[in-house]
């Protein structure tokens, strides 16, 4: 096997779309213009000095999927290449990336602020599970600068947030809040999901490492689950790589290969998503059984500045409020012909969800209330249909619903 990088060592001076589409090609030698898919456990050894050279980090080269795939690399060379970090880490799921991204880094005494408004497995992490390996937590409104402030300790290590956050789309100014991090001897962890890589970039404003979890905008077409964590390499060396290789949240070769012909069509489909997001965003904000919208590309949206200033597109996600409760907001969605009913996001098809009941059903009333998440409120992640397909069956629905 003499797979190589090609074409070599050019890629910095390339443009993101060129990255995506490009980056981190390893060619076999025959020649295919595809990515090849590596369906292997294991790796064969010239010799058994080649294979004690290889455990020993002496030599580069596989040893074993679980720690390494070369389909694998590729997709995490690409990813590492469009986000301009210094290193890039696969995992099996989103979840597996958040989940390996902290406990690999965190041990019993430490502490980790977090915005409360987080992604309902991520809270579960950092909530309910870190507690019970001694990592203690606090949770905040992760809007309020002084919040993070007030609830740093001695020994807080991390901050994690997710900005435009599930569902109501809060924002964290990833700045100001990595700079009290600093401050406070604590690397800032961003769960980009919502943003994508296309429209922000949490290392340029201050962020240690980044998460994504790849299921979403990255695959964007409801195939397969992956994750992906990005940061220095010495966090990566020294934290994630022995926790990955020891505990095995390891993305299978095939999910590789198939995120990374999503990464291929990534800047185009979230373009698209965006478009067809920002007409539908303002379509409802205009109509009368709407009571309210959130969505980060609006002047209306409390944080408009700040989307500004951070991000570069404002995202495929529509949140919305209808007139009524659990009851209208039931009827709208049973009543929709092109969009579909489901928890996920960052689809080709158009989805929506109910987060009360779906999402953040988990959560307790009060807990809802705090976070903005009302019966009322539905979640729509936007597609790449045709927009005025979208807005008919919308509009259709509502009209259903109202009556
Ligand atoms: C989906 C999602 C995750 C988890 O990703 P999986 O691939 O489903 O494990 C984490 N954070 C956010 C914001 C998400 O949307």
């Amino acid at each position: 096997m003499t797979a190589k990088p090609e074409p070599p060592a050019s890629a910095a001076d390339w443009a993101p779309a060129t990255r995506l589409v490009h980056g981190g090609t390893l060619r076999s030698q025959f020649g295919e213009t595809s990515e090849a898919l590596f369906l292997t456990q294991g790796y064969v050894y010239e010799s058994a000095e080649q294979a004690e050279a290889r455990f020993k980090n002496e030599e580069p080269g596989y040893q074993y999927s679980r720690f390494a795939n070369p389909t694998v690399s590729m997709f995490e060379e690409r990813v590492r290449l469009l986000e301009g970090a210094e290193a890039c880490r696969a995992t099996a799921t989103g979840m597996a990336a958040v989940t390996s991204a902290l406990m690999s880094y965190l041990s019993a005494g430490d502490h980790v602020v977090a915005a409360r408004a987080l992604f309902g497995s991520c809270r579960y992490v950092v909530e309910d599970l870190a507690p019970r390996f001694g990592v203690g937590s606090t949770l905040i409104d992760g809007t309020d600068i002084e919040a993070w402030k007030a609830a740093v300790q001695p020994n807080t290590k991390a901050f994690f947030f997710e900005t435009p956050a599930n569902p109501t789309l809060d924002l964290v100014d990833i700045a100001a809040v990595s700079e009290i991090a600093r401050q406070a001897g604590a690397l800032v962890f961003v769960d980009n999901v919502f943003a994508t890589p296309m429209l922000q970039r949490p290392l340029e404003h201050g962020a240690d490492v980044v998460i994504y979890s790849a299921t979403k905008h990255i695959d964007g077409q409801g195939r397969c689950l992956g994750g992906a964590v990005l940061g220095t390499q010495k966090f990566v060396d020294d934290y994630l790589s022995v926790f990955l290789r020891q505990t095995g949240p390891s993305m299978s070769p095939f999910n590789a290969w198939v995120l990374l012909k999503g990464l291929e069509t990534l800047p185009i489909r979230v373009k698209a998503q965006c478009d067809n997001a920002r007409r539908i965003a303002d379509h409802l904000g205009q109509h009368p059984a709407v009571t309210g919208v959130l969505f980060p590309g609006r002047a209306d949206h409390p944080q408009a500045e700040l989307a500004q200033r951070q991000m570069t597109g404002c995202g495929q996600i529509v949140t919305f409020t209808l007139n009524g409760g659990k009851d209208e907001a039931f009827r709208f969605l049973n009543a929709l012909k092109i969009v579909r009913i489901s928890n996920n996001l960052g689809d080709a098809k158009s989805l929506i969800t109910h987060p009360a009941t779906t999402t953040h059903q988990r959560l307790k009333p009060e807990a809802r209330a705090e976070l903005g998440i009302c019966d009322a409120m539905v979640r729509l992640s936007v597609g790449l249909e045709d927009a005025d397909d979208l807005i008919r069956d919308l509009d259709r629905a509502i009209s259903a619903a109202s009556q």
